[in-house]
């Protein structure tokens, strides 16, 4: 195993040894070169498109930003005499670069905004606004960018070695594997998690207790200092920028790029920008129709490879045998999972217990109205600690929007809500969760391309201690932490019993464990309060005996529920106190036996049916 690592890592630095060999430039300083630098841009556009799912159209720009930044500073009189630019201060390349970086991830600081508000086409046609506004600012400044003229610069020296020629590979390969690795470690840890969440689901991923501004700015700044840097070594590549290469074009370029080889694979990056390089380059005898030639391929490719050219490559791969098939992998983790789960005793989850003296929640008259629509009423209502509290309601009686309110995803017109005493009305969804409150949605929201355990593991995204230091760099405490909570997961997925599926791809359960899932994900949160939004809707009456039964394991761990159901028999066997809504308004509440009990539950929300009041084992008699 370790042995197989040396000497990946002994091929990996083969490249290194060409320009000792090679004479010849147009190969390795011409193509290869360009393909390094191009595919660091790949690598940062995958941070933004495949992880985050924004589209970007705009990255040619911050490309540009780092190209000029290092083309400005370092620029040589000398060689710039019809120059109309006047500052040329000359400063070192490597403090060029590092500017160059700085100026690009702050630009992608200012451009990660928009993304929080828009996303799809109209993220993307922002991004193309500032791609455009880059492309202009440098054609048309020409006392700073000597505009459509263009820089000329001379070959960086460093420790006293000339890059020039095919020696340029030292100066651009070392960040290229540098970038895969950081990308490889950022996806393979609770940041990637959080970005995908995102991608899936913002209102479960915040749920979560992830700040997505946050991630979302952060995602933002990273692609952008990398596609800075990789801009910064392309002044060196012909040593001579202008503005006509960072137009739109190379921005799509990059795009088709990146899809051509496959999302969130670093290996993907690189063939993807090989190919976009040396396709055109083979295709020279089309002469004028290279470019119909390569767009066609493109499509068939794109068409035929939804994964891309390293989907291709990995199924290859395992018919060949080189790479242990999929199953047998997953079967060595989960007995992995399984030996390490057995070991693990500690409490996977309990009320915080600083809190468990106050009131678990009360709302007082919270109202919420939807234009004319008042969906809950001056709603007034406690949940004492450790209890476990029903809510029931026909359908549009306001249930889920008092969860929404409660959990932050609806402001409330009016009213108040305390939650273990403490008044949240400015606090978001994830200051929340942080707070110990988690939830499931009536409408799943799981992460469906992610797998079950991964689900469980960004419910588990609050107890992850290391930084984005530590997680960029891959240290081996990251790793640890990894597979301590990758066991976690595994016994919460052994607690709603859902550890066969643990590598599964969520969007391949059934209903019944979807629904578990969601519960195993909340419970990941360590909740002292966790809310319920008809968990039990499509279960079979098997799975309802079990989760009955694990409600009141939950319970015995002092957390207070609030649980929503339509079934009227398992909210009479698991719940102490039961209120009920209808139009907004609470119409009864009390122990189960009063509230079924009484009349005005039965005429106004029962109806007149005797059936109805009868708990009956196939399901809701309410919906
Ligand atoms: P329940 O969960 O009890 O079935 P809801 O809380 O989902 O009911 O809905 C209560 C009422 O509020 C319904 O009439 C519903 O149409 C309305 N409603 C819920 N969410 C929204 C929203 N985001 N915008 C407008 N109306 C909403
Ligand atoms: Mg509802």
């Amino acid at each position: 195993m370790n042995r197989k690592k040396i000497i990946y890592a002994l091929l990996l630095l083969l490249p290194m040894l060409l320009p000792l060999f090679v004479d010849n430039q147009y190969y390795v300083h011409g193509i290869l070169c360009r393909i390094l630098i191009y595919s660091i841009l790949v690598a940062s556009l995958d941070l933004v498109v495949g992880y985050l799912g924004d589209i970007s159209i705009g990255h040619a720009g911050l490309f540009a930003i780092g190209a000029y930044s290092v083309a400005i500073l370092t620029a040589n009189p000398k060689m710039n005499m019809e120059a109309t630019m006047t500052f040329m201060p000359q400063i070192p390349f490597l403090a060029a670069l590092a500017i160059g970086v700085l100026l690009a991830a702050l630009t992608g600081f200012v451009l990660g905004f928009p993304s929080l508000r828009s996303s799809g086409p109209y993220l993307a046609v922002t991004t193309i606004a500032c791609g455009m506004i880059i492309f202009t600012f440098i054609s048309e400044q020409e006392l700073l960018t000597n505009g459509t003229k263009g820089i000329n610069l001379s070959v960086v020296t460093l420790l006293g070695v000339q890059l020039g020629g095919n020696k340029l590979v030292w100066l651009v390969y070392p960040p290229l594997l540098a970038v895969m690795w950081i990308m490889r470690n950022i996806g393979r840890s609770y940041w990637g998690r959080a970005f995908e969440a995102i991608k899936y689901s913002p209102i479960a991923a915040e749920a979560c207790g992830i700040w997505r501004t946050y991630f979302k700015i952060s995602a933002f700044v990273i692609s952008a200092a990398i596609a800075g840097l990789a801009g910064g070594l392309f002044a060196q590549l012909d040593q001579y920028i202008a503005a006509s290469t960072f137009n739109l074009d190379f921005s799509i370029l990059a795009l088709i790029a990146l899809i051509f080889g496959g999302l969130r694979s670093t290996l993907g990056n690189v063939i993807g920008m090989s190919l976009v390089v040396l396709l055109p380059d083979w295709f020279t005898w089309f002469k004028d129709f290279r470019l119909l030639v390569f767009g066609i391929l493109l499509l068939l490719t794109l068409f035929f490879l939804p994964q891309g050219v390293v989907g291709l490559l990995k199924s290859v791969w395992q018919k060949l045998g080189f790479h242990k098939h999929d199953h047998v992998d997953i079967q060595e983790r989960t007995l992995n999972l399984e030996k390490l789960s057995e070991k693990d005793s500690s409490v996977l989850f309990a009320a915080n217990t600083k809190v468990q003296k106050l009131d678990a929640l009360e709302l007082d008259l919270v109202r919420m109205q939807f234009g004319g629509l008042v969906a809950v009423n001056n709603l007034s209502l406690k949940i004492k600690s450790g209890m476990i509290m029903g809510l029931m309601g026909p359908n549009g009686s306001g249930k889920s929007t008092t969860v929404n309110i409660i959990t932050g995803l609806y402001p409330q017109t009016s009213g108040s809500v305390r939650v273990f005493g403490q008044e949240m009305n400015a606090l978001k969804p994830f200051e929340r969760a942080r707070l110990g409150v988690a939830r499931t949605f009536q409408n799943l929201q799981l992460f469906h391309d992610m797998t079950v355990l991964d689900n469980v593991m960004v419910g588990l995204h609050m107890s992850f201690k290391a930084n984005l230091v530590e997680v960029m760099l891959g240290l081996p405490a990251v790793w640890h932490e990894e597979h301590e909570m990758q066991v976690k997961a595994y016994r919460l997925l052994k607690f709603v019993g859902l550890e066969k599926s643990a590598f599964e791809k969520a969007k391949n359960l059934a209903y019944g464990q979807a629904r578990r899932l969601e519960i195993a994900r909340a419970l990941a949160l360590n909740p002292s309060f966790l809310l319920l939004d008809e968990p039990a809707a499509g279960l079979t009456s098997g799975e309802i005996e079990e989760f009955n039964h694990m409600i009141r394991k939950v319970k015995q761990q002092g957390i207070s529920v609030l649980l929503i159901e339509h079934h009227m028999d398992m909210l009479m066997e698991v719940s102490e106190e039961i209120t009920v809504l209808d139009f907004g308004k609470k119409i009864s509440e009390g122990t189960p036996d009063q509230v079924q009990n009484d009349p005005k539950v039965i005429s106004a929300y029962l109806g007149t049916s005797d059936v109805a009041v009868k708990p009956s084992g196939s399901g809701g008699v309410l919906a």
